[in-house]
């Protein structure tokens, strides 16, 4: 039983969850609210059928007093999505400030329309991974370690990109049955990063079910700034993945329809998903039809549970290109070390 104390808090921060929503424009967890039920109780049954009951608990438990940190919690996933939106707002405040700082008018079609044409959403592609901690571990290392060689490379581009890092469970024979044409992009770009893979050591030879590590992003840079500093660090061996843009990345622009502050909603949300089935495209809506297994979803429960750390800061990143030779290094003392 919800006790009347529980029940008005949560009463009041759900009041509190709508003027957040409101503020950005847009509710951010609708199709939560329909599929909420069916979500959790595939969550409570593959937990608790696969000795993980303490997990179920947790999130079950979840209150103000101790949060259970699960996006398969729908209070918990929208906290997440805050915290990737916090990150980008902070990267946005000195661009802000030239339209007028505290006064400035976020309705204002000068406003919406410059933010939306000089930022971009980004997604980059690590790999397919083994459902065990270790491995994809390995892979939030390799990409990490990819970004830190990129902001040492010489270059005049200066951009910053911040996101999130989202583990999706794919399920390549599912994938190769569907028969719809954007499932066929997806079953060429997982059949190429399978390979690379397996290869890598990543996965084993012959497994079908993996995790796809990839992220989301925001950047300022344009399209030209990517491929420059990116250069083939995205390729897949020797050639870009299947349908991404120059930098071997996707790229997108914003919606230019829509105010620059539900772009960023949407976006900080994009890779905060509480899937419990397979899904069959990239398309952000899309669900394939076949539901996880229960240890498949308690697995990748679980991996989120291990890795993401703390208010998910294991999955955060925000990096900053270019800073070092501006601010450090002017184009005389650069010449002259050579
Ligand atoms: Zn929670």
């Amino acid at each position: 039983m919800v006790s009347s104390y529980e029940h008005h808090k949560e009463h009041r921060h759900e009041q509190y969850r709508r003027i957040l929503l409101a503020m950005a424009g847009e509710e951010r967890t609708n199709e939560e609210h329909v599929s909420g039920y069916h979500v959790r109780q595939r969550v409570k049954n593959a937990l608790t059928h696969t000795g993980n009951s303490v997990l179920w608990h947790k999130i079950k438990a979840c209150s103000r007093s101790s949060r259970c940190q699960s996006l398969w919690c729908g209070h918990c996933r929208n906290s997440a999505a805050n915290a990737v939106e916090t990150q980008i707002r902070k990267r946005l405040i000195d661009e802000e400030a030239i339209f007028g700082g505290t006064s400035l008018d976020r309705t204002s079609s000068e406003f919406n329309d410059h933010m939306n044409a000089n930022h971009r959403h980004v997604s980059g592609y690590v790999g397919v991974f083994s459902l065990d901690q270790a491995s994809v571990l390995a892979g939030l290392q390799f990409d990490r370690k990819r970004w830190k060689k990129l902001k040492e490379r010489q270059t005049d581009r200066a951009f910053w990109i911040a996101g999130n890092y989202e583990m999706e469970l794919v399920n390549y024979r599912f994938l190769v049955s569907s028969l719809n044409t954007e499932s066929k992009k997806k079953q060429k770009q997982i059949a190429q990063l399978l390979s690379y893979s397996r290869d890598m050591g990543w996965i084993n030879k012959g497994d079908n079910v993996g995790v796809l590590l990839h992220w989301h992003a925001v950047t300022n840079a344009t399209e030209e700034a990517l491929e420059d500093v990116l250069g083939d660090a995205y390729w897949v061996d020797g050639e870009r993945l299947y349908k991404t843009s120059a930098p071997g990345v996707y790229v997108q622009s914003l919606h230019s329809n829509k105010s620059f502050d539900v772009n960023i909603g949407k976006m900080a949300s994009y890779a905060l998903k509480s899937a419990t089935r397979y899904k069959h495209t990239f398309i952000g809506s899309d669900c394939g039809d076949e539901l996880m297994l229960q240890s498949e979803l308690s697995g990748l429960i679980n991996l989120y549970h291990q890795i993401q750390k703390r208010n998910w800061r294991a999955l955060l990143f925000t990096h900053t290109i270019g800073s070092r030779e501006m601010t450090v290094l002017s184009n005389k003392e650069a010449d002259s070390s050579d």
